[in-house]
């Protein structure tokens, strides 16, 4: 049996750190599933369209690694794919208690289904799409901490 792993989020946008997440999980799994969510409440910058495209392009060297949207509860999208874990990326303290409750509430909906933690390279260890955003909407220099093609779309707003 194919491991198949998700790694869900907003990616809005999809940053380097996102990518290493990506990259170390396939040296676990079989297939990465990149599950983007909707997520209107957090109101994106990117629309789903956007975002998918922007993580497919930036995710295009890692070939078992697919981009999925999705709208419907994680755990039930993990089931329809197939999955047997959950990706998520922890870099600092500041991450734990929110990847902990959602790990826990998760495993009391789907009891078998593993949330595995992975921590990015150090120079990816304080990076968030929010400051990403931040930092472009103010002019400044994001080029470490994107992919081109992600740099390039923060430009044009
Ligand atoms: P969410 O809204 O679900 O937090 P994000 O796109 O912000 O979506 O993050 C998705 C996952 O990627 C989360 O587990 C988050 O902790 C992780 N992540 C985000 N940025 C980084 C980074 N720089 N290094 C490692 N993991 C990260």
């Amino acid at each position: 049996m194919k491991k198949i792993a998700l790694y869900p989020g907003t990616f809005d946008p999809i940053t380097l750190g996102h990518v290493d997440i990506a990259q170390r999980a396939t040296q676990l799994f079989d297939e990465v599933i990149v599950a983007i969510a909707a997520n209107p409440s957090k109101q994106p910058l990117f629309d789903l369209d956007n975002r998918i495209a922007l993580a497919e392009s930036a995710l295009a060297g890692l070939p078992r690694v697919r981009v999925c949207g999705f709208s419907n509860l994680l755990i039930q999208f993990a089931q329809t794919q197939h999955a047997c874990c959950i990706v998520r990326g922890l870099r600092a303290v500041t991450d734990f208690d929110y990847e902990f409750q959602l790990a826990g509430m998760n495993r009391q909906l789907a009891p078998d289904l593993e949330t595995v933690f992975l921590t990015p390279s150090s120079d990816y260890a304080y990076l968030s799409s929010s400051l990403v955003k931040e930092i472009a909407a103010h002019g400044g220099d994001i080029s470490a901490f994107v992919p081109n093609n992600v740099a390039r779309a923060l430009a044009v707003l």
